[in-house]
């Protein structure tokens, strides 16, 4: 947290720098970058950059910024103030320090661009701020950073492993989690819809819910707190995650865009399956593919939604002749490389076409991510696949003795190993075609952990 150019993003970049957000060697994700992963003495913490969000003209009082950045503050575990230590200490850094003082989150404060020693003296003057820490740090140059991320760890809480539940050391174990595990049922599907400003959520979520709402949050420029919606197809529950949207009122297009991001992320978190919601007038932009990315990356499965389709089958004032759908498609694919396992609808969410067909294959995909596949299954599998087909340089190969799927939702598959190396971009696109072919797990992404066995 900080006033606009005091160093915010500098210093995201800086912590995050070595671990580009998430997919690192996934072609064709290139994104704003408002969340990253920083890591240190094996730990990590997801880092926000409020200054990618916050158009300087709106933030330039502390109340503003404060207010803006409420969707980091609601869920961060730590602070971080940064303050510009070229600059003489005013009243809106005392005033931002104390409305963040009252979060009561531990709260650190960074001294930017002390770069040289003799300026260490300025850094001091901050400690008028009365925040108990207080580190001089040069985000450009990369001073003191390591002092600043000691003090921030000790204050976050102890880590929990995320996606895969137990890991299983060898095959026994594997066959063993295997029994205990059994199928589960699932007894609600959560769905939420995602996209840009004005793609059409608010409408498919309308049409879907047979409701009409319309709702403006108190907080300019976004709506207020989700409110699910349960509706009954087919005898499934599907709960929809309320994205409604965020209204333009007011703010810039860039703001909204921002922040559409930003809920989608959020809106991830609640999810089994997103519908990720594309213009059918505007085909893929670069924040569709920025929204997608982060759905490809949080573990959850997906439908890539073409809404809009009525306006651009029929013919068009602008002279343009009708789409067609194979060749939409097609651009659409290569737009959203990472997601290739995701079915591709179009739909009109205004005239309520091809709704239907929405739900038939949220309810197909969500039991599909559920999928087990047993280890007997899977050594059979291992056995028919010709890993020389794979294009994967001598050097990068790797043997696999046996595989198991440890966790569903997404599968997560652990490989036993002769080598403790990454495996390779196209021997891991290889394997999952492999596993697609015989297994499916159509709409989710396939996770793979790597055991070696010395
Ligand atoms: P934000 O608005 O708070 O996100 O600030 P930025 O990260 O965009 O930085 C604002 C300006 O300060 C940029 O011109 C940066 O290059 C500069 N800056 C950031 N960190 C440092 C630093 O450690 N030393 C110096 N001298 N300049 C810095
Ligand atoms: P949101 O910002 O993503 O929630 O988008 P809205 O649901 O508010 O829709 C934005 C605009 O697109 C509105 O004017 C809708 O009437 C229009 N719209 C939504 N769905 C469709 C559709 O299927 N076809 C057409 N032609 N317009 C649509």
């Amino acid at each position: 947290m900080g006033r606009p150019n005091v160093g915010k993003s500098t210093l995201f970049n800086r912590l995050t720098g070595s671990r580009r957000s998430i997919v690192g060697d996934e072609p064709g994700i290139t994104r704003d970058r408002i969340y990253g992963e920083v890591a240190w003495n094996g730990r990590s913490a997801r880092l926000v950059d409020t200054g990618g969000v916050i158009p300087d003209e709106e933030a330039l009082i502390p109340a503003q910024i404060f207010v803006q950045a409420r969707f980091a503050l609601d869920e961060a575990a730590a602070v971080i103030m940064v303050v510009d230590g070229r600059t003489e200490l005013a009243a809106p850094d005392l005033d931002l320090a104390r409305l963040l003082q009252k979060t009561g989150k531990p709260l650190f404060l960074a001294v930017n661009k002390i770069d040289v020693e003799t300026l260490d003296a300025a850094a001091e003057n901050f400690r008028q701020l009365g925040l108990k820490s207080l580190t001089a740090i040069s985000a450009e140059h990369g001073h003191n950073i390591g002092d600043l991320l000691d003090e921030v760890f000790a204050a976050l809480p102890p880590q929990v492993e995320e996606s895969v539940e137990v890991e299983p050391e060898n095959e026994e174990e594997a066959e063993a989690l295997h029994r205990t595990h059994g199928e589960y049922q699932q007894d609600e599907v959560n769905v939420a819809i995602i996209g840009r400003p004005n793609v059409g959520k608010s409408t498919l979520l309308n049409t879907l819910t047979g409701t009409s709402r319309a709702i403006v949050s108190p907080i300019a420029g976004t709506t207020r707190d989700a409110v699910d919606e349960l509706i009954e197809y087919q005898g499934h529950k599907l709960r929809i995650v309320d994205t409604a949207g965020i209204r333009r009122k007011g703010k810039t297009n860039l703001m909204a865009e921002k922040l559409s991001v930003v809920m989608a992320r959020r809106h991830l978190e609640a999810a089994d399956v997103a519908l990720l919601l594309i213009d059918a007038t505007e085909g893929v932009t670069a924040s569709d593919a920025t929204i997608g990315g982060y759905a490809h990356e949080s573990g959850r499965s997906v439908v890539i939604v073409v809404n809009k389709w009525d306006a651009v089958t029929t013919a068009r004032v602008d002279g343009k002749p009708p789409a067609d759908r194979a060749i939409y498609e097609e651009q659409v694919r290569r737009a959203l490389k990472y997601l290739n396992y995701a079915p591709v609808l179009f739909i009109s969410a205004m005239e309520g076409r091809n709704l239907n067909r929405v739900l038939d294959t949220v309810v197909r995909v969500a039991a599909e991510r559920r999928k087990r596949v047993t280890t007997g299954q899977m050594n059979r599998f291992l056995e028919k696949v010709d890993f020389q087909r794979a294009t994967v340089p001598m050097a990068k190969r790797v043997r696999i003795f046996y595989m198991t799927q440890a966790a569903v939702a997404p599968p997560t598959f652990v490989l036993f190993t002769n080598r403790d190396i990454k495996l390779h971009f196209s021997f891991e696109r290889f394997l999952e075609n492999q596993i697609r072919e015989s297994f499916g797990f159509e709409g989710s992404p396939i996770w793979f952990k790597i055991k070696a066995r010395n």
